[in-house]
């Protein structure tokens, strides 16, 4: 009944590392693809739903960027086919919910994410409906969807 939350914490040193490892990949003829991924995540208000992308950067996710999306469509796409396993950190260009504005979610123990706002102590699912105190989020993974 835990709810896991993840506390963004920005790392100016990883952005940089990042900024770095990137520029040096430039160079290689030989560049690694990048992985990128898509997880829903569900806003309180209206309960409208939206994708959050995250890039693989070593054993993190980078989340970059969130989109609305129509819960519809979302089925469609299959956004629970694969996991995120890792730490999450922010990119410097993240905009947030695009309705609420949030910068910071929820991952619940159902594999979906969730708006965070506010400072209450006990927070619910806006997928599941489960209840729960929040804590920091272990990176054991939650469910998403290849890039488009
Ligand atoms: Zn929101
Ligand atoms: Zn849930």
């Amino acid at each position: 009944m835990i709810l896991r939350l993840f506390l963004p914490i920005t790392m100016i040193g990883i952005v940089s590392d990042y900024c770095r490892c990137r520029a040096l990949k430039g160079r290689i003829a030989l560049v690694e693809k990048m992985e990128a991924r898509i997880a829903l995540c569900k806003c309180r208000e209206g309960g409208r739903t939206y994708g959050v992308r995250f890039e693989k950067m070593g054993d993190s996710w980078k989340y970059t960027w969130a989109f609305p999306v129509k819960e519809a469509s979302a089925k469609r796409e299959n956004y629970d086919k694969t996991k995120i396993v890792g730490n999450l950190v922010p990119d410097n260009g993240y905009p947030g919910c695009p309705y609420c504005k949030t910068m910071d979610f929820v991952v619940c123990n159902c594999g979906k994410l969730s708006c965070h706002n506010g400072g209450a102590a006990k927070f619910t699912c806006n997928w599941c409906g489960l209840t729960g105190t929040l804590g920091r989020y272990d990176g054991s993974g939650f469910g998403s969807g290849s890039d488009i």
